[in-house]
């Protein structure tokens, strides 16, 4: 029988663990002049190298270990935007063998508060522009031991958190020289929450070994041409996914990386890549659009990007069309998730498909799956569909870059897993012959505008809360710049009335601001299905847009 019990002829190769740090050790060593770029409107530049970003990460391990007491596998975390200092708590805390926990500063605060305690994060770095929304929680975060602010001793703003610290303060002084320790590749390394489902933010475990084969596969799989990826910049921000891998893509090539003001004003971003000659970025769709609208208006040119990478939402076809079309710049549209590290599938066509005008069809699909990544889609009763472009279902994934459950909640482990060892993505979609996926809808109850997540739940129970409202149901619709918008059915208790500027008015203070409704259109009543749910697919098809 094949695949006996005893162990085969073992191999006679080395067993070197895959670890982060190895990766700042390469590019310090062999790309050591290669720049690091932080740009801030109205301030000058910050340009340093990878033998900096060594040093100053080994600075920070020695100060976390020697001043904070951080021991392996305690949680650190990040509330911040890109910048190299972050980058620098990237290679720092999880070189030492501690965990990042990079949170989302834009969540609302009662996410925070959760994210911030069920993470049991021992200490916050945050940006001094964000201290003020740090400080009105930190009297909920009991664990939290102290604060560090990202900037100089003389910049420190006055403020309440309780231990707070300069970051230059706390690394100042200490080696910029480290070895760093030998780890167990499965060691977790960092952590992030995901709100795009409904209940509780998730935690999502990254380990050394997953984080380092997802950029082996980044790497093998970006197709534009030589020199495509010399000089990345990130739009998307490091608090989301591993800002999807390119943090540890970078100094594996010995890619420049510059990192734009975080406002993304597109006037801001044009000037960031000409200016450093970008060649690669990556971010939402929104970004682009507005990009692009920009680029329109002011006839203006890119003179080095060739490769964008697109994902979060699905990008529109006119997107994709005028970058590869009009502008040479190569569309990547690629789907993943927190979960999935985050990249699952690519855009890149087959090279009978790579030719205008077809090309542009194949890649408003999802993409194909990347090697090492495993897919499935299945019916509602589990059961596995065909790769015919028509069957349709909820996509599967299983690898060594895949969550294989949720940190610390077993209730979310036991919903996201299947019995046998696939995580479910609440993704629908199609996958053809050829492997391309086309997402057709999502089973989780999220929309998902301008790459932030609205849980029609959440918005819903607080619309509930009105008292002249019985019931309440939203949707996403489609948005030409923010990819989805919220729009809210309501029904009123009977015999009382309510009107859209009322309901507006109740959830403004109540939810986030991304998250108030486009619409608030009033019912009689909503479509149910046969067990009695609201069923948004009807309510979703019968939609009109506003005039
Ligand atoms: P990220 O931070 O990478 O956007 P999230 O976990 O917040 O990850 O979101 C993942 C979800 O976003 C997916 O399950 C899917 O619904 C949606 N999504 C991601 N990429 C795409 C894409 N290219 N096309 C359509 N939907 C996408």
């Amino acid at each position: 029988m094949i695949g006996a019990a005893a162990p085969a002829l073992p191999g006679l190769m080395m067993d070197r663990s895959l670890q982060i740090s190895r990766l700042i050790d390469h590019a310090a060593l062999w790309h050591g002049e290669v720049e690091i770029v932080t740009q801030r409107t109205g301030l000058p530049d910050r340009r340093s190298n990878y033998r900096e970003l060594r040093a100053r990460s080994a600075q920070l391990a020695h100060a976390l270990a020697g001043r904070l007491h951080v021991r392996p596998g305690d949680r650190v975390a990040t509330f911040a935007w890109n910048t190299q200092r972050h980058l620098e708590l990237y290679y720092g805390v999880s070189g030492m063998g501690a965990v990042l926990h990079t949170i989302n500063p834009r969540l609302f605060a009662p996410q925070v508060a959760y994210i911030v305690n069920h993470a049991g994060d021992r200490f916050v770095f945050v940006d001094a522009d964000l201290v003020p929304v740090l400080e009105p929680l930190a009297a909920q975060f009991p664990g939290v031991e102290g604060y560090v602010v990202l900037c100089e001793e003389a910049e420190m703003p006055a403020t309440t958190l309780p231990n707070a610290i300069a970051y230059e303060t706390l690394i100042g002084g200490f080696p910029g020289e480290i070895e760093w320790p030998e780890l167990d590749e499965t060691t977790a390394s960092s952590l992030c929450y995901t709100s795009g489902t409904t209940g509780n933010p998730k935690g999502v475990l990254y380990s050394h070994r997953s984080t380092l084969l997802h950029t082996f596969a980044q790497a093998a799989s970006w197709q534009a041409g030589p020199g495509s990826q010399a000089t990345i910049l990130p739009v998307v921000p490091l608090f989301h996914a591993n800002a999807w891998g390119l943090p540890y893509l970078a100094p594996m090539q010995g890619s420049k990386l510059v990192f734009a003001d975080p406002h993304l004003d597109p006037a801001a971003l044009y000037d960031a890549f000409e200016r450093e000659q970008v060649t690669l970025s990556c971010g939402v769709p929104t970004i682009w659009l507005r990009l692009l609208e920009y680029l329109e208006r002011n006839d203006l040119r890119f003179s080095s990007l060739r490769l964008l990478g697109v994902g979060g939402t699905a990008p529109p076809r006119s997107l994709i069309e005028a970058f590869e079309v009009k502008y040479g710049v190569c569309v990547m549209n690629a789907w993943g998730m927190t979960e999935t590290s985050p990249a699952c599938t690519f855009g890149t066509p087959k090279p009978q498909h790579d030719v205008l005008p077809q090309r542009i069809d194949y890649k408003t699909h999802a993409g194909r799956c990347l090697f090492g990544v495993e897919m499935r889609i299945v019916d509602d009763a589990g059961a596995s569909l065909p790769f015919d472009g028509v069957a349709q279902g909820e996509i599967h994934v299983r690898g060594p870059w895949i969550a294989s459950g949720y940190f610390e909640d077993a209730e979310a482990t036991e919903r996201g897993v299947t019995d046998d060892g696939w995580l479910r993505t609440g993704d629908i979609a199609t996958i053809d012959a050829d492997g391309y996926v086309a997402i057709r809808d999502r089973a989780k109850d999220v929309i998902k505008s301008g790459g932030e997540w609205i849980s029609s739940i959440d918005l819903e129970n607080i619309a509930v809360a009105h008292p002249d409202l019985a019931e309440a149901a939203a949707i996403g619709v489609p948005h030409p710049t923010w990819s989805e918008r919220p729009v809210l059915f309501v029904v009123a208790k009977a015999g009382r009335h309510v009107d859209e500027p009322a309901i507006i008015a109740f959830l403004q203070g109540r939810v986030a601001k991304w998250s108030i409704p486009d619409r608030v259109i009033v019912v009689q009543e909503l479509p149910h299905t046969a067990t009695g749910k609201v069923s948004k697919r009807t309510l979703r098809e019968g939609y009109t847009p506003a005039p």
